[in-house]
This record gives structure tokens, sequence and C-alpha cells, in this order.
């Protein structure tokens, strides 16, 4: 790494030397399989950051910063790999590298800064920006975007959801029944902003069964969205305020519905590693993290959903599959619903292109994934498309829209919520 400080979050030779250079994670990588480049696949990734740390290749070259930001740290080829290599916390950390490097023009860091310190981490102004986003989607600014040579800003307001919700959940959720559980519902930012009506569904299912839900208001965004950006620094600062807020709950778990957050949050000890203060709490914190579906189905189900007559199939969001391992539970879950029919989705485990703020800095790459995904979806004849997290929400009914198919996207506990209505 020529001429720049070292962060400490840079890939370490520990980890990259895990990488045999096998090739067993090329045909899984959504990056490789639209372009067919070594450089953009996780092997050639990998051998990028090796010749980074050797000094061989200077980091604010074009190579480096071309390929490492076309990597949706999608996380399919640490699924793929039999060496074990971690390719998120490599890729991340090269990012965080290239954040030292990168020279941005104001408006670019003006616009960062402005996103990552006060967009995000405050649930109101996020709300507001998103309400008036749907209201001028609804207008039809979109096309006059893409009239007026403005391309790119158009297709990101097509990203909005035809309907959002920001309302303020109840502090608790009482357990219907004997209680079974106790635990703390983490309500994200973009959840918050735009998909609150997911939040209040997922409190609602946990107490069908048996389990009160406390919503704490002192929590903030879980900075998944800046440290896959490089900014591990403002992660840092807001994954201190989570574990402040939420670590003294008299609580079995801390409950996500959002699977980029939740892969985040379970690796806060890894984000504060370096930091003797925090790093034992942040792991703590970590280890009491738990997606809604693999909560729900290792406590098991004693409401009965009632019947819905649909012919669903399921998408798997990376962070859910890839960052936690999580497949099963949702499939399992939405079995239980009776008159469901689950139908299977070809590259269910294929990235749909959204990966944060990919659709926004890699709008051809995410577009060609989005395609893609969309032909799937119409192809597995279904009349739902199910998922479990708010971007691959986003950008699949954006895309299902575009195609005019008639699909809705649905998340996991909504789908069970309007289960458990019908009753
Ligand atoms: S990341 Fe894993 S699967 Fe891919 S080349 Fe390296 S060792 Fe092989
Ligand atoms: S994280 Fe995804 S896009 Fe990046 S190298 Fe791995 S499989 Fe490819």
């Amino acid at each position: 790494m020529t001429g720049y400080p070292r962060p400490i979050d840079a890939p370490s030779p520990e980890l990259l030397q895990r990488c045999v250079h096998c090739g067993f994670c090329l045909p899984t990588c959504p990056t490789y399989a639209v372009l067919g480049v070594e450089m953009d696949s996780p092997r050639g990734r990998i051998r990028l950051m090796e010749t980074v740390w050797s000094g061989r290749v200077d980091v604010a070259g074009h190579t480096f910063q071309k390929h490492i930001d076309q990597c949706l740290d999608c996380r399919a080829c640490e699924t793929a790999c039999p060496s074990g290599v971690e390719y998120g916390k490599l890729v991340e950390g090269a990012r965080s590298q290239l954040e030292l490097a990168r020279k941005r023009g104001p408006l670019a860091r003006l616009a960062r800064t402005v996103g990552f310190r006060v967009i995000l981490p405050r649930p109101a102004v996020l709300a507001g920006f998103v309400r008036f986003s749907a209201i001028a989607r609804r207008l039809g600014a979109a096309r006059v975007l893409r009239i007026l040579g403005f391309g790119r800003l158009g297709d990101l307001l097509a990203l909005v959801p035809t309907r959002v919700s920001s309302q303020r959940l109840p502090r608790s959720f009482a357990a219907i029944g004997a209680r079974r559980g106790r635990v703390a519902l983490f309500t994200g930012c973009v959840m918050r902003a735009a998909f609150s009506d997911t939040n209040a569904a997922t409190a609602r299912v946990l107490a069908r069964n048996g389990v009160e839900v406390l919503v704490p208001g002192e929590q903030t965004c879980c900075g998944a969205l800046h440290a896959h950006a490089g900014a591990r620094d403002d992660s840092r600062a807001l994954a201190r305020r989570n574990i402040e807020a939420l670590e003294a709950l008299d609580v079995d778990a801390f409950i996500v519905n959002a699977a980029g957050c939740g892969a985040h949050l379970k690796e806060y000890g890894w984000l504060l590693k370096d930091d003797a203060k925090w790093r034992d709490r942040a792991e703590r914190f970590a280890s009491r993290v738990r997606d809604a579906t693999e909560y729900l189905a290792a406590v098991g189900l004693v409401a009965r959903p009632g019947a819905m007559r649909v012919r669903a199939t399921y998408d798997d969001p990376c962070h859910l599959l890839h960052g936690q391992k999580i497949k099963d539970q949702p499939r399992e879950l939405l079995r239980t619903i009776p008159g469901l029919e689950l139908l299977p989705l070809v590259e269910a485990d294929m990235c749909c292109g959204s990966a944060g703020t990919y659709n926004v800095t890699q709008p051809a790459l995410s577009k060609a994934l989005l395609e893609r995904k969309v032909e799937h979806v119409v192809a597995s004849g279904a009349n739902m498309l199910v998922t479990a997290n708010p971007g691959c929400q986003m950008q699949i009914d954006a895309g299902l829209r575009a195609a005019r198919a008639n699909v809705p996207v649905m998340h996991v506990m909504d789908v069970l919520d309007k289960a458990y209505e019908t009753a």
C-alpha cells in the first residue's frame, strides 16, 4: 500500500493466506457470472488485496478501486469456500483502505457526510426524506428526471416502495398467552423510516407466540451501510451507541428483521476488536442478536396461522443466507401457513443487485443482476415473492414493477402476520 497509512481494518496476511486460490468460489460469484473477468471474482480480488499488502499495487490505483468497488459484498464466496476464507471481512477491510486513499470532490464528500452522519442515524430525518421521495415517485418524478437527462436519479427514485410506513411503535408488545420469552426489537433505520409496518408485524407475530417484545427508543442505525462503504469509524460510533442503549436490557435476544443489519450486528465484536474498552461488550452484544426467523423457528410457533391461497417463492437475502447461514428457517415458517404453496426459485441464493448502496454506486451491474432475478421470479410461476431484507424488497419490487409483472414483494414477517389475521 504505497504512500498511504494502513488502517486497522486493512486485510491482514492471516486472513488473506487462508485463500488457496482453488477457484471453487468462482461459479457462485454474481459479478464473475455477469462480467466473466478473473479480477471480478473472489479469487482475483483476494490476489489484488495481496498485491496491495505487499506494496506491488497502489491502493489508490484504478485497478484496485474498480474491482473492489464492483464487489457486491454479498459473501456468496464465503458459503462456497472450503478453506474458511472470511471474504466479508477482507472486502470491508479493503474498502476502508480505499476510503483513506480515494480522492472525492467536495460535492461527493458532502453527500457522503450528509447521508452517513445526518440522515441515516436520525430516524425522523430519514422518514421525512423517504416520504418526500415516495410522493415524488407517485407524481411521476422518476420519468421526468429521466427525460431531463438525470437517468440515474430517476432510477433511484423508482426504487422507493409504493407504500411506505414510518409510524412510531409502542414501547412494548405484551406476550399473548403464557410468556415464553422476552426480546428487544431492533428497529433499524430504513426499516423504521419506510417499513415500520413490518416492524409492527414482527412484534405482533412474536407476541402471538408468547414472546414479550420491547421496542427501545434509544437505539440507532446499525452502521452496516457505513461499514460496507469503508466508513468503519462511523460504523463503530453507531455500534457503541447501540451497545450502550441495549446491553443492560433483561431480554433473551435482540431481534432483527433486516438481514443486512442482523449480519452487521452479529459482527460488532469484529468491528470493535481493536478497542480494548468496548471489545468484550461488543462480543457479548453480538452473541445475543437473532434474526426474527431464526428466533421464531428455534422457539417454535404455538399459534397456528390462518390459511392463505398463494403461490409464493422465497429469495434468500445474501446477508441472511451467506452472512448468517440462515436458509431453512424462513422457508419452514412459510410452510406452516395452510394453503401457501412454496415454489422453488432458480438462483434464489444469488444477489439481486441491491447490496447496500450498490444500486447507487454500480447502477449498470446492479441492473443486470436485477433483470436476471426478475426473469427467475416470473419463470417460477409465483404470484408472491417473499424475502427478509428491506434493500432486496425495494430492489426486486422495482424490477418487477418495471417488468409489469403483477407479483407483490413481501417480507416473511408480513406474510406470517397476514396469515394470523385470517386465523
Ligand atoms: S476464496 Fe476460498 S474458494 Fe475462493 S479461491 Fe480462495 S480458497 Fe478457493
Ligand atoms: S462478495 Fe459476492 S460479488 Fe464479492 S467476490 Fe464474493 S461472491 Fe463475488
